[in-house]
């Protein structure tokens, strides 16, 4: 068994180490604190890393993409949440939404928006699938497309829609066949930025990734050509499952990244600050954090690798991306809290970046399935090994 980085991964890796040093750092405080004045240099930002190729990771050459593979994208995401986890969502679901319409897109599907989403011409892609009635549930969706003449109307309204903002294109389920089960009848669709029917809400309000755009996005009568409908008619539910597996390597990804960078600066401030006549590291306590801390961060960074790994390999990922998933958002919260308690008081203030990466890092275990729903996945499959 080989745990080494390949020499393109290692490169790969230490650019991504380099961008978020030298452009996400010096604006993340600010973009976390002023999320619509600081829009343009973040989507400046995104713009130099699509054309870094980290837009569409694992998107094949001939559509624009790295061909870089998971491993790679798990990487990337990693390195730009250390210093900047609302940066580092929006790439992830970039990459995501690239990475569907790879999956299930029509040739013509992949050759038109393909390119754009790897190069930034299309700056994001937005992932659409969540209602206010149908979160953890999304087969109980209420959004319909109804096949007209020449294409298909849409009506209803997803929630809280990252990219939505500034996406160029969105992925979005919606029934189309109501007499079926639950689950059964509904499709993906395609739909452009500036459809006239679809419109984008204001932003919401959040706890931590204030940077990252999180919108509502209303249907009405949204009108899109019949050759917008992507994948199998009916079968789109499947298509957002299976895609959800592999957009969960990129969200524990991502807090792995803000756990590391947490734990770091942690680690460091020990050495620093003198209590009782000596630095706080003499003290077993706070050595016990960073020891239990940093064993956890490793944990979850093999099981990220693994399950990359396998997706790379077209094995079957899908256990192993939930247990990633929920090992990692749930470890990297257990450290951006340790971190911020080695800090004490500072930890608490805005000058330092700990209260904004626990912050940043909460929704980990919620957004692209909370871990209870992990655990539901995680089971199913341990109990369907048996039959
Ligand atoms: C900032 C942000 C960005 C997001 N971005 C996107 C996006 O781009 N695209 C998108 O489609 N969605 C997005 N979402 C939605 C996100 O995926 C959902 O919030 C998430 O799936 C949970 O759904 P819910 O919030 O409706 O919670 P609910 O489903 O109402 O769950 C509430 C609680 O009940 C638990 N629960 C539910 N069912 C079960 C069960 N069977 N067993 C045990 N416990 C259960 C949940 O784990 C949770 O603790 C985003 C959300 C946020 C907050």
């Amino acid at each position: 068994m080989d745990f080494s980085l390949s020499e393109e991964q290692q490169l790969i890796q230490e650019m991504a180490a380099r961008f978020a040093a030298t452009e996400l750092a010096p604006i993340a405080a600010a973009l976390d604190r002023d999320a619509q004045g600081q829009r343009p240099a973040m989507l400046a930002n995104v713009a130099k890393l699509a054309e870094l190729g980290f837009l569409g990771l694992n998107i094949r050459s001939e559509y624009g993409g790295a061909e870089a593979g998971t491993l790679a994208f798990s990487l990337v995401i990693t390195e730009l949440a250390k210093a900047c986890a609302a940066t580092a969502v929006t790439v992830s679901v970039t990459n995501m939404v690239a990475e569907v319409i790879q999956a299930v897109g029509t040739e013509q599907q992949k050759q038109y928006y393909l390119p754009k989403l790897c190069s930034g011409e299309m700056l994001a892609g937005s992932f659409c699938l969540t209602e206010a009635g149908a979160g953890s549930d999304p087969a109980g969706m209420r959004t319909q497309a109804k096949a007209v003449e020449g294409g298909w109307v849409l009506n209803g309204t997803k929630q809280w829609i990252t990219n939505a903002e500034f996406a160029g294109v969105f992925v979005v389920w919606a029934v189309t066949d109501t007499s079926q089960a639950k689950g059964k009848g509904i499709s993906c669709f395609l739909v452009e930025a500036g459809t006239p029917g679809m419109q984008i809400g204001p932003a919401e309000h959040k706890m931590g990734q204030h940077g990252s755009a999180t919108n509502e996005v209303a249907f009405v009568d949204c009108q899109v050509p019949a050759n917008a409908l992507m994948g199998e008619l009916n079968q789109g539910f499947k298509v957002a499952v299976g895609e959800l597996a592999g957009g969960r390597i990129g969200i524990g990804s991502l807090a792995l990244g803000v756990a590391q960078a947490a734990m770091d600066y942690g680690r460091q401030y020990l050495t620093e600050r003198q209590q009782f006549g000596r630095p706080l590291s003499d003290f077993q306590a706070l050595q016990w954090m960073l020891a239990d801390r940093y064993t956890e961060l490793e944990a979850a960074r093999l099981l990220l690798w693994q399950a990359a790994w396998l997706k790379e390999q077209g094995l079957p990922f899908a256990k192993q991306a939930s247990m990633a998933k929920l090992y990692a958002s749930e470890s990297a919260n257990r450290a951006c809290y340790d971190a911020l308690q080695m800090l004490g008081g500072y930890g608490y203030m805005q000058e330092y970046p700990l209260e904004r990466m626990t912050r940043d890092v909460r929704i980990t275990t919620i957004y692209e399935g909370t871990s209870e729903i992990q655990r539901l996945v995680i089971a199913r499959e341990l109990l369907r090994e048996l039959q």
